[in-house]
C-alpha cells in the first residue's frame, strides 16, 4: 500500500484511520476542540482532537454550521424532524402557547387544554388497535421507562408479583436511560454502565441478511425466531415474564425490517404466554414506513406503545405511552385505592411541547403526510438501491423513509472490513465534505430524512451518496 494508506484487501497488515478521516471542515468549529461539554454517544478523542461540527440553523431538509456551510439532513436530525426545520406552522403554535401559558404540570388532576387536547387526538391517530389512554413524557428514553413501571403496577394490581422480567431484542435501540438502556440490545450502552439490568432477557435479532442459515426462508427463519423466543420464554418460566418490547423496524440498531411472518409468529407465542407487546414506535410513527404507524405496517396489536420524535416533529421534547382499555382499566383502580399513580414528570404533557405536536398532527392529517411519504419512499428507495451491485457494500436495507447501507467484503454478512479501516467513517466524510451528514455507525450507514424532502433534494442525496461511494470503493484496494 502507499503511503497514504489505501486498505488493502490483499495485505493482512491493517493500515491505520487515514489523516483525511476527520468529520469536519478544517474552519467548522474552530476554537472549541476540547470543549466544555460531556457529549453525549462521542468517543472523548473526538472532542479533544477534532473541532465539532457546530449548526446553526436549519432550513426545510438542510441544516446550516456556523461557517454558513449547507448540509442536506439525510438523518433528519435524529431521525426526528419529520416536518424539516423550518416550519413556521409548529413555530407559531410554540409561540402563541409561550405567550399564553409557558408551563403548568398535569399532577393531583391539574392540567392544560392543550394537554388533554394531544391526549385525545393521539388515541384517534392510532387505530391499530383501540387505545384508552395516554400519558405523557419528555423522550423516548422515559416513555420506555414507564413502560417498565406501567408493567409492573399493572401485574403487580393483578396479584401477578412474579411476572417481573421483560425480553428485548439484541441490537434493537430502546434509548439511554438506566432501564432504557438495558432493555436496548447494543453492547456499548452496557458496557461499563453495570447494564443490562438482571429483569432484561435479549432474544434474536430478526436480521435476515445476518443471522439466516443457509437456504433457510425468510419464513423459516421467523419460525425458528418465534421457537428460539418460546423456549427462553420456558426455560425462564412463563410465569416471570411481564413483557416483550419491539421497534417494529429497528432504527438505531441498523434499520433491520422484520422478515416476513415475524410479527405474526412473535406476537402468537407471546399471546400463548398472557405476555405484554410494547410497541417501540418511537422512530416508525407517523409515516416514516409509509404508515401512520409500524404497527399498521406489520399487523402489531400492542397492548402499550411508546411514542417521541415526529410527534413534535423534533421541535421540543415530548413522548407519550398509549395504553390499553385492559390495562388502563387496572391502573385505574389500583391507583384509586393507592391513593394515586406516583409517576411523572414536572414536564409530563406540558403545554407548549404539547401545543407543538397537536400542530404537527394537524399538518399530518392536513397534508396527508402517509402518502406524501409513499410519493417520495420509491426514488429515495430505489435511487439508493441501485448502489447495491458495489464490491463493499453488502447490504442495503429500508422502507418508506428509512434506509442503511452496510459495508462488506465480498458482500457477506460474514467478512466485515478491519475496523481499524474505518469505512464506514471515511464514507460519512466524503458525504460531509460534499454537503451531506448522514449517521454512521462503523460500518453501518443510516438515512431517514425529512417527509417534506423534495424530488430535487432526494436526487441530490443520492448524487452525494453516489459520489462519497466512488470515493470510499477506491481506498479499498
Ligand atoms: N426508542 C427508539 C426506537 C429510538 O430510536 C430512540 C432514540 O433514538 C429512543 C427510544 C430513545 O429516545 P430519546 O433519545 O428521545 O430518549
Amino acid at each position: 500500500c502507499a503511503a497514504v494508506p489505501l486498505w488493502c484487501r490483499s495485505n493482512t497488515t491493517k493500515s491505520s484511520l487515514p489523516t483525511d478521516n476527520s468529520t469536519s471542515d478544517a474552519k467548522t468549529g474552530q476554537g472549541f476542540k476540547g470543549h466544555a461539554m460531556l457529549a453525549p454517544f462521542t468517543p472523548g478523542w473526538q472532542t479533544t482532537d477534532l473541532d465539532p461540527l457546530i449548526i446553526e440553523k436549519s432550513e426545510g431538509s438542510y441544516v446550516y454550521d456556523i461557517n454558513g456551510k449547507k448540509y442536506l439532513d439525510s438523518l433528519a436530525g435524529l431521525w426526528c424532524t419529520a416536518l424539516g426545520g423550518s416550519e413556521q406552522r409548529l413555530v407559531d403554535a410554540a409561540n402563541a402557547q409561550l405567550k399564553k401559558l409557558p408551563f403548568y404540570h398535569s399532577f393531583w388532576n391539574r392540567t392544560t387544554k392543550p394537554t388533554l387536547d394531544l391526549a385525545k387526538e393521539l388515541l384517534e391517530f392510532f387505530t391499530a388497535r383501540k387505545m384508552a389512554k395516554a400519558f405523557f413524557v419528555n423522550s423516548g428514553s422515559e416513555a420506555n421507562d414507564t413502560q417498565v413501571k406501567i408493567v409492573w403496577y399493572y401485574y403487580n394490581a393483578l396479584g401477578k408479583p412474579n411476572k417481573k422480567k421483560f425480553i428485548a431484542r439484541t441490537k434493537s435501540y430502546h434509548g439511554s436511560t438506566t432501564i432504557a438502556a438495558s432493555l436496548s440490545g447494543l453492547s456499548p450502552l452496557h458496557q461499563k454502565f453495570d447494564l443490562p439490568a438482571p429483569f432484561v432477557l435479549h432474544t434474536d435479532c430478526p436480521h435476515y441478511w445476518r443471522y439466516h442459515l443457509p437456504g433457510e426462508t425468510e419464513e423459516e427463519f421467523s419460525t425458528r425466531l418465534a421457537k428460539n423466543l418460546e423456549e427462553l420464554i420456558l426455560k425462564e418460566g412463563p410465569e416471570t415474564i411481564a413483557a416483550f418490547i419491539a421497534e417494529p423496524v429497528m432504527g438505531a440498531g441498523g434499520v433491520i425490517l422484520p422478515p416476513a411472518t415475524y410479527f405474526d409468529k412473535i406476537q402468537a407465542v407471546v399471546k400463548k404466554y398472557d405476555i405484554l407487546f410494547i410497541a417501540d414506535e418511537v422512530i416508525c410513527a407517523f409515516g416514516r414506513l409509509g404508515t401512520m404507524f409500524g404497527s399498521d405496517k406489520y399487523n402489531i396489536k400492542p397492548d402499550l406503545v411508546s411514542l417521541a420524535k415526529a410527534l413534535s416533529s423534533g421541535y421540543l421534547p415530548i413522548g407519550a405511552i398509549l395504553v390499553s382499555p385492559e390495562i388502563a382499566e387496572v391502573i385505574h383502580s389500583q391507583s384509586s385505592k393507592l391513593g394515586s399513580f406516583s409517576h411523572g414528570f414536572t414536564y409530563s404533557g406540558s403545554p407548549v411541547p404539547c401545543a407543538v405536536a397537536l400542530e404537527a398532527l394537524k399538518i399530518y392529517k392536513e397534508r396527508n403526510i402517509v402518502a406524501v411519504v409513499n410519493k417520495i419512499a420509491p426514488r429515495f428507495q430505489d435511487g439508493l438501491k441501485a448502489f447495491s451491485d458495489s464490491p463493499i457494500i453488502g447490504e442495503i436495507r429500508g422502507t418508506g423513509l428509512i434506509l442503511a447501507t452496510e459495508f462488506a467484503d465480498n458482500k457477506s454478512p460474514n467478512d466485515p472490513f478491519p475496523p481499524e479501516w474505518g469505512v464506514g467513517a471515511y464514507f460519512g466524510a466524503q458525504c460531509q465534505k460534499r454537503g451531506m451528514l448522514v449517521r454512521v455507525a462503523g460500518d453501518l450507514i443510516m438515512m431517514s430524512p425529512p417527509f417534506i424532502i423534495s424530488p430535487e433534494e432526494v436526487d441530490e442525496l443520492i448524487s452525494i451518496y453516489g459520489k462519497a461511494l466512488r470515493e470510499t470503493e477506491k481506498r479499498v484496494q
